[in-house]
């Protein structure tokens, strides 16, 4: 594993429309709006490229599902999936936040995230390894943190945090 010194700006951008491009690949007439904010105020940050782009990913993944869910089953035409994302630095460190306003995380899946082959979706439509694999990515490898806020109905919020010295 190689840590390279890395423009996350441009790492997270390339995969947060990446994963957009596969969803609407395979929904056509999925609406999902994106929203990015990207402070200038960037350092270069040795990550480890692919391991960190598959973190993005998969939170990606699980965004773009929970906004594609919800917009099924509520059927309503006022409401418009969004993903927000959201790269900054604060102090020594960088924080990524992925937010959505799909379905949201109940208190009894919450207790589970992490766990390797935890998922609440049908058989075929998740390993339920995407957040364990993206916490050890993000602890082990780069020395970080990985957070969630959620609101059941309403958003879900995942925040990545990782020192730019490692
Ligand atoms: P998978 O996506 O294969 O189910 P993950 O480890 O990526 O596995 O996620 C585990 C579970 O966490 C999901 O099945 C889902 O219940 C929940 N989850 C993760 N991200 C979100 C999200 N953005 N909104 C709602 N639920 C989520
Ligand atoms: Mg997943």
């Amino acid at each position: 594993d190689e840590y390279i010194p890395t423009d996350l700006h441009q790492l997270t951008k390339e995969y947060v429309w990446l994963s957009y491009h596969a969803v609407r690949a395979n929904n056509k007439s999925f609406n999902v709006a994106i929203q990015e904010e990207y402070a200038d105020d960037l350092p270069l940050v040795k990550v480890i490229p692919q391991d960190f782009s598959r973190a993005i990913l998969n939170l990606m993944n699980n965004a773009c599902y929970a906004v594609f869910s919800k917009s099924k089953e509520i059927a309503d035409a006022t409401y418009q999936p969004t993903i927000r994302i959201c790269l900054k630095k604060e102090g020594d460190r960088i924080n990524l936040s992925i937010e959505d306003n799909g379905q949201g995380i109940s208190e009894e899946t919450k207790k589970k995230l992490y766990t390797p082959f935890f998922t609440t979706k049908p058989i075929g439509e998740g390993t339920g390894l995407g957040l364990s694999i993206t916490k050890s990515i993000i602890e082990q490898k780069h020395n970080g943190t990985i957070g969630m806020d959620s609101r059941p109905g309403e958003y879900t919020r995942f925040t990545i945090s990782i020192p730019i010295q490692q």
